[in-house]
């Protein structure tokens, strides 16, 4: 028997019968590691992305420890909050609580989920009613603890998923205050896809003695993914796309681009050319990215064009490309990005569209990456004539020569270095993952106010997802 066999754990049968049903035959690296020690009550800090399992390594601990509360009576007092598990969007509430509700579906444990952008009612009824794990969206469960919907009073475990991403989206006001809701005597979970200061901060705040816990990338994603950086100027981009979705032969894609506005335009500029295309973006009401996300899983959508912020940790496995019709604003989100193609074992494409103006963040990507990275010309093979000539590494060299802030990439440097950016392989990838140094201090801590707030951060969605993009928005 295989070391990470779950039959190792001893868990409970209702929660080892549920594990056999979805056919998981052995534990990621993730859950080997956080699962014992969650099963003793520790605080763990957890740096690990979605898609490695992180769900079940936090879930089914958690529902094992709280077998004991299980009950089958209708009183909703029987049935108060016992674990909290807070997630940054809507989207990643609704798969984590999925996933929950799978785990737990032979116990009498209940679970529910609340986020923004949705009747309270029914979820208010929901909590009425009594529930043991609720997986929430900040603002939206503030909304729910001022209305006297939910008492959080006995609270004995807490799991802040993708702690990173609600830094960055501007939550961190709203956990401070849901936080203080809390017993202090509880276990809390922390997982992060970096630990930046920010993230050890909030850690240090909230966390006790916690356990560190770190997993890579699994090396299959990321060996298996053809990364191409392909010069191409803005006009160009799109049938930039076209041209390479037709020449491989992709099925399916994520096109990820940088603002709102640009992805709502570009899902119908691509329509509009024949591409089966929708956009998935913050502006969109929760109805309607639900069902961009069924079709597109469903294979009735080809391309979906996505924010960052939209797009983050959906679990959508096995696209076969996805493609930067921007380069991001932050270089980490790359990483993101790409990690939704070669998962599994699968081999994956991932194109970046760079124009002359992304210099600054070619060089932000390539510190990241530690590596340089070449730029390849891409040329356009129907007859159609093109406003420019597109000479792109050329482009690409003198823009990045002229600006000093850029580190220029240089052919002779890539000769000497004897690398190529067009290699599948690549060793950042199997390293786990570093954010690059900061010497400034954590933004949270300078800007952060007062936890006061009057209504639900979920009812301001632009004003907290323009603070990623800034001036962009
Ligand atoms: P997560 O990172 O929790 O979002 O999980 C990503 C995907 O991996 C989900 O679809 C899970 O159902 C699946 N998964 C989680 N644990 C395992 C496992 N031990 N074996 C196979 N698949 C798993």
């Amino acid at each position: 028997m295989s070391e990470s066999a779950f039959s190792h754990l001893s868990l409970a049968e209702p929660l080892s019968r549920a594990v056999a049903e979805m056919g998981y035959e052995s534990m990621t690296p993730i859950q080997a590691q956080a699962i014992p020690v969650v099963l003793t009550g520790r605080d763990v800090m957890g740096a690990a992305q979605t898609g490695t399992g992180k769900t079940a390594a936090f879930s089914l601990p958690l529902l094992q420890r709280m077998l004991k509360h299980e009950n089958a009576s209708t009183s909703p007092a029987r049935h108060p909050v016992r674990a909290l598990v807070l997630l940054p969007t809507r989207e990643l509430a609704d798969q984590v609580a999925q996933q929950i509700k799978l785990y737990a579906k032979y116990t009498n444990l209940r679970s529910a989920v609340v986020f923004g952008g949705m009747d309270m009612k029914p979820q208010t009824a929901e909590l009425k009613r009594g529930v043991e794990v609720l997986v929430a969206t900040p603002g939206r469960l503030l909304d729910h603890i001022e209305a006297k919907n939910a008492v959080l009073n006995q609270v004995e475990y807490v799991v802040l998923d993708e702690a990173d991403r609600m830094l960055d989206i501007g939550f961190l006001p709203d956990l401070q205050r849901i936080l203080s809701y809390l017993p202090k005597q509880r276990t809390t979970l922390l997982f992060s896809a970096t630990f930046s200061p920010e993230i050890k901060r909030l850690a240090s705040s909230y966390l006790q003695d916690p356990v560190t816990i770190e997993v890579s990338r699994p090396n299959t994603t990321a060996s298996t993914v053809e990364q191409h950086f392909y010069s191409v100027v803005d006009d160009d981009k799109r049938r930039a796309v076209r041209q390479i979705v037709r020449q491989r032969g992709i099925t399916q894609a994520f096109v990820f681009v940088n603002s709102k506005l640009g992805c709502a335009r570009l899902a119908r500029s691509l329509e509009r050319e024949g591409m089966n295309t929708t956009a998935l973006h913050g502006d969109k009401s929760q109805d309607e990215r639900l069902k961009a996300l069924d079709a597109f899983k469903k294979g009735e959508v080809d391309l979906l064009v996505a924010t960052d912020v939209a797009a983050r940790g959906l679990d959508i496995k096995d696209v076969p490309a996805v493609f930067n019709f921007d380069v991001p604003f932050n270089a980490e989100d790359y990483i993101h990005r790409i990690g939704r193609t070669g998962r599994a074992g699968a081999s994956g494409l991932a194109v970046t569209l760079v124009s002359p103006s992304d210099t600054r963040l070619m060089a932000d990507l390539e510190k990241l990456l530690k590596r340089k990275i070449e730029i390849e010309p891409l040329e356009f093979d129907d007859e159609r004539p093109r406003g420019r000539i597109n000479d792109g590494r050329r482009t690409w060299r003198e823009r990045g020569e002229d600006d000093d802030r850029a580190a220029p990439v240089r052919t002779e440097e890539r000769r000497r270095d004897g690398r190529s950016a067009s290699a599948p392989k690549d060793p950042f990838f199997d390293q786990p993952y570093e954010p690059p140094p900061r010497e400034e201090a954590p933004a949270w801590e300078a800007n952060a106010k007062p936890a006061t707030r009057s209504i639900s951060a979920n009812i301001k969605p632009k004003r907290k997802v323009a603070a990623l993009f800034k001036a962009e928005q």
